[in-house]
């Protein structure tokens, strides 16, 4: 029988979720039907105890509905408990419902197969602590980077940020520190506002919100480091405000398609138990977009 899963989300007619899982589904042979779906501001539990009763076997979920997907889950895997948010649903054989998020190994899988950017020993900023910066931490920080510097425009967010993650294992007992100095341990974990920054960066990740308005965050050309790579998880047909910005300081850029592409085959690693190739539907999506 053919299995159901569908993208949630409001607005959703942009999704690109089920081209990429159609393309999935051709290159490794699984049957699924895969659909995107348009559902009412407080309409998402309502909506997903349906689907999971219907034989609905897993749900991508987006905007705004990833809080509310955190607390459908009957269960929670270490990531999504840690990000606070789900990504992704699935149905498991008794009956209950899994949440995850693989916004961030997304990422990771991005910058480390695709782009081929080392994050190990690496000096890292990430710009931004919303949603996508909670769900990049435990990724990141499991790649062991020497530094994770979080900057936000309102600072206490990022300072909740390394509250909540200094203590997290990978981190092999260092603490954290905030950029006005008070410092527990060696501090391989910071957090700041958007007008001190502790030195240049080896990556710069812009998991802010600020491309999608053509807004850039104000960012002094100092964090750009030799050799440093920049990230912006929006992604579009041209590059972004941040990507041109620093390109002009020095650095390698790219935009966050690939992390689109790599947090939904972690969704369908996790909901058919094989891992699609990434690369080749990217590629298709890179040269679709830059059609339009
Ligand atoms: P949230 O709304 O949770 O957080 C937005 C963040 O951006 C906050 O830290 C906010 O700061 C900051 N911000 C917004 N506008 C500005 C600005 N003009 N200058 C500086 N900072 C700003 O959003 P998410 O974390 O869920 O998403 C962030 C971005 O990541 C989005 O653009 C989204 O499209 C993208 N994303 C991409 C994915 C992909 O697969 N490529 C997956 C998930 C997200 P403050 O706290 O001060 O308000």
């Amino acid at each position: 029988m053919t299995d159901h899963y569908a993208v949630v989300g409001n607005p959703i007619a942009h999704s690109l979720s089920p081209r990429i899982h159609r393309a999935f589904a051709a290159q490794t042979g699984e049957d699924i039907r895969y659909e995107k779906q348009l559902v009412e501001k407080d309409g998402f539990a309502e909506f997903a105890r349906n689907f999971f009763t219907a034989s609905g076997r897993g749900l991508n979920v987006t905007v705004p509905f990833k809080l509310d997907a955190c607390e459908f889950a009957d269960e929670l895997t270490e990531r999504a408990r840690a990000a606070g948010a789900v990504n992704t649903l699935a149905k498991q054989d008794d009956g209950s419902v899994l949440g995850d998020n693989t916004d961030g190994a997304g990422l990771v899988a991005d910058i480390l197969h695709n782009l081929h950017w080392p994050i190990r020993g690496k000096k890292v900023l990430l710009v931004g602590a919303g949603g996508a910066a909670r769900g990049a931490m435990l990724p990141l920080l499991g790649e062991e980077p020497a530094l994770v510097h979080i900057a936000n425009r309102t600072m206490q967010k990022a300072e909740q940020l390394v509250a909540e993650f200094a203590g997290h294992g990978s981190l092999n007992g260092r603490g954290a520190q905030n950029s006005r100095g008070s410092q527990n341990g060696c501090g391989a974990l910071s957090a700041g506002g958007l007008e001190f920054f502790p030195g240049g960066f080896d990556l710069v990740i812009n998991a802010s919100s600020a491309s999608l308005g053509g807004e850039l965050p104000p960012l002094p050309p100092e964090i750009i480091g030799p050799g440093c790579k920049a990230y912006d998880m929006v992604y579009g047909a041209e590059p972004t405000p941040f990507m041109r910005w620093a390109r002009d300081c020095g650095a390698e850029v790219a935009d966050g398609l690939g992390m689109l592409v790599g947090q939904a085959a972690e969704s369908f690693a996790l909901w058919r138990g094989v891992m699609p190739q990434v690369a080749p539907v990217l590629a298709q999506l890179r040269t679709e977009l830059q059609k339009k």
